[in-house]
């Protein structure tokens, strides 16, 4: 929000989320949950009953939900492309297509071996988060990969009816479908994942079939774009925030709530190497379980739950 605000890097915000109740009974949920957060000083929430929620999807699909004009949503390649060009214009050098395979500690320094080279520094910040490319042993027992997949239509029409406020939406769905449209006004729309390394099969198939489901209007829409990648679970859905050893920190497992929490641990780590406070210490102490199953278990009985959960759904 600071970079969009103050000019530093264009987002494309856009303000507003609507979170839309999947199943009758968790309406009094909802209800609650504005009341709960007004309670807290959070006045931005607004219960929307089935009419509200109709109107502003486009679609009669969801009972009900929460409009929540406090936060918005943003392009996050423009996110990691402007912070990257922004590290470097302060002196970072960036190096891509270099793999960590070890990072050790000798004395007071950290020695960090890739694949051209290595690099001594006095502090490390693993931030590889889902991805296994040989550093995730540090924190396999607390963090789950998986993948997850969106897909893109074609430009909607202009005068289309859905989301004409440009909110960004999420579902009470355990596996959550979460949309939105885009600054050249393609439906942006995610709800498929998997458990395992496998490849999904017929993926812009299984999207479409989700979009139609909300939007039958949009039944010969074309998804001209599909892609997915890596996000670490926690089994408390809570960042995983631990010193791996001297002078290096992991911070991830933002249980796909990372492209805002991610920069935000970026900025909470900055601030504790610079002795401007320990405000990441705070994440550091949240609780975070093991999975259970150990190494050899863990994957099975994690895709066994995920099913089970997703099953439910239906339900
Ligand atoms: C389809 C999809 C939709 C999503 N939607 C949302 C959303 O709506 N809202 C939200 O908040 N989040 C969302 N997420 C999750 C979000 O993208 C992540 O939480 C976020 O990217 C985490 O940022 P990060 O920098 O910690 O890790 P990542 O963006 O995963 O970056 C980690 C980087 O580390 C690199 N790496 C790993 N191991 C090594 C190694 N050994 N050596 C060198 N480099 C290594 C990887 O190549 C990668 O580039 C979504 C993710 C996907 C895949």
């Amino acid at each position: 929000m600071d970079f969009q605000q103050k000019g530093i890097i264009d987002l494309d915000y856009v303000p507003g989320q609507l979170s839309l109740a999947y199943k009758k009974r968790e309406i009094a949920a909802y209800q609650q949950h504005v009341a709960n957060m007004l309670r807290y000083g959070y006045d931005k929430l607004s219960f929307m009953d089935s009419k509200e929620t109709h109107e502003r999807l486009g679609a009669d699909f969801y009972y009900g939900g929460i409009r929540d004009t406090g936060t918005g949503h943003i392009n996050p390649l423009k996110l990691v492309v402007g912070l990257a060009n922004l590290a470097s214009k302060a002196g970072a050098q960036l190096y891509e297509k270099t793999r960590a395979t070890a990072v050790r500690t000798e004395g007071d320094k950290c020695i960090v071996t890739t694949s051209e080279g290595y690099i001594v520094a006095k502090q490390v910040l693993l931030a590889t988060n889902g991805y296994d490319l040989g550093l995730q042993r540090f924190v396999e027992k607390y963090i789950v990969p998986i993948r997850s997949y969106i897909g893109a239509t074609a430009p909607l029409p202009i005068d289309s009816e859905i989301l004409r406020g440009g909110e960004a939406v999420d579902d009470s769905r355990f596996v959550v479908r979460y949309f939105r449209k885009s600054a050249d006004n393609r439906l942006l729309f995610g709800g498929v994942e998997s458990y395992d390394r496998s490849v999904v099969d017929h993926l812009a198939e299984r999207i479409r079939a989700q979009i139609i489901e909300i939007f039958p209007k949009l039944g010969q829409i074309e998804l001209t774009h599909c892609w997915g990648g890596t996000v670490a679970i926690t089994v408390e859905r809570m960042p995983y925030v631990r010193k791996i050893m001297p002078n290096v920190i992991y911070c991830g497992g933002y249980s796909g709530h990372g492209v805002m929490l991610a920069p935000f641990m970026g900025k909470l780590y900055a601030e504790s190497i610079l002795g401007k406070g320990d405000r990441l210490s705070l994440f550091k102490e949240l609780k975070i379980s093991s999975f259970p199953g150990g190494t050899a278990l863990k994957a099975p009985l994690l895709w066994v739950a995920m099913r089970f959960f997703a099953l439910m759904d239906r339900f």
